[in-house]
């Protein structure tokens, strides 16, 4: 991101704010007078050694925001004297540290604990949150094009630089939209945590990478995304870098896979008109979602990106959407076989889903996406 269009100011508690610009020259002079004070939360890791992974306890969260009415927003720029998290009057992207984080800066002291009941260390590493936009109504899919391009920029900037902290082992950018899927706030906006490991589900993946790339020197992804091409009936869209198709064995009732079709490990790997195109597909999987049932999905948009420490070799960035929606008045809840014993049972076949997003199309301002139907 060129320094111009990027601009870090600080809020009354003392947590940064990034103002993501698309047009040099504008001030984001206004400052943060809200009496607040530091809320570094009290979040600690621990680790189950059964399932061999970090669990967050974030206790202190319990008080956070819980969804306002629209004037009383606090992702809303800061407007006719009500100050909220975004100290100016307007902006294009803007992302902050969250005030009420998962995971928080604080120093790391050694791990402590027996380690068959499960170690235990401060809960190290960062959670922002990312405005798409300041206006509260609208959605990631309806973005203009500029605005998807700053986003993507935004991202491979802010992965850069958490990746560089010592404490950092993943960046993980999703949005999570809907009542449905646990937003407390409306406003257009995602996360960005920056995890003091890899997760669980990362690690799995780059595991059967690996285990893959061993016995047949391919990317498993490669692999993957070559059948799922060959047998096109799962393929929802495509553009000239990239494909996004229903998974096979989709755990969701709707879920698409979007995959770079080049080798490419993460977000700041991919060249800038690429990137732009991966934002804009993001954007048209969005708004099929939505078109499905003429309704706004309940979603998960999340980046995949590949661990800095995985081998590069079985490396491989996808996209993840996926909706707890499975029909325009049911949802799709986690019972006992999908929480407890870890398989999905999916009501809706996948090829089904793939040929209703086909069908859903995109929305008519994406038309500049040029995605096209196999
Ligand atoms: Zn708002
Ligand atoms: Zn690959």
């Amino acid at each position: 991101v060129p320094s111009s269009t990027r601009r870090l100011v600080r809020l009354a508690d003392g947590r940064a704010l990034i103002y993501y610009d698309e047009r040099p020259g504008r001030e984001h002079g206004a400052v943060d007078r809200r009496d607040i004070t530091p809320l570094r939360g009290a979040s600690e890791i621990r680790w189950d050694a059964l399932h061999d992974e970090w669990v967050i306890i974030a206790a202190h969260r319990q008080e956070r925001t819980h969804l306002p009415p629209a004037e009383h927003c606090p992702l809303c720029p800061s407007r006719d004297g009500k100050a909220t998290e975004i100290p100016d009057s307007s902006y294009d992207v803007v992302v902050f540290e969250n005030r009420f984080p998962s995971l928080s800066g604080a120093a790391a002291t050694t791990p402590h604990g027996d380690g068959a009941a499960g170690l235990r260390r401060p809960g190290t590493g960062y959670c922002e949150v990312i405005c798409f936009s300041d206006d509260h109504a609208t959605t990631f899919a309806r973005l203009p094009s500029a605005r998807l391009r700053t986003i993507g920029h935004a991202w491979v900037d802010r992965t850069r630089e958490l990746l560089a902290r010592a404490d950092v082992d993943y960046v993980f950018c999703f949005e999570n939209r809907g009542e449905e899927t646990g937003v407390t706030l409306h406003h257009p906006h995602g996360q960005i945590y920056a995890y003091p490991f890899v997760p669980p589900r990362m690690q799995q993946v780059v595991r059967n990478a690996a285990d893959h790339h061993s016995r047949t020197r391919r990317c498993l992804h490669c692999d993957v995304l070559a059948s799922e091409l060959r047998d096109g009936a799962r393929v929802v869209a495509t553009t000239t870098h990239f494909v996004a198709f229903v998974p096979v064995a989709a755990r969701w009732p709707f879920e698409v896979r979007m995959y770079p079709r080049a080798h490419v490990a993460d977000l700041p790997a991919l060249d800038t008109a690429v990137l732009e195109e991966a934002v804009a597909l993001q954007a048209d999987i969005l708004a099929r979602f939505d078109s499905v049932f003429g309704l706004r999905m309940p979603y998960v948009s999340a980046w995949m990106q590949a661990p800095p420490v995985a081998d590069r070799a079985v490396a491989h960035l996808y996209l993840q959407v996926f909706s707890v929606r499975r029909t325009a008045s049911k949802l799709k809840y986690l019972a006992g076989s999908e929480s407890a014993a870890g398989v999905f049972i999916n009501d809706v076949l996948p090829e089904d889903a793939a040929q209703r997003l086909r069908d859903a199309g995109a929305h008519p301002t994406r038309q500049e996406v040029r995605t096209h139907v196999r």
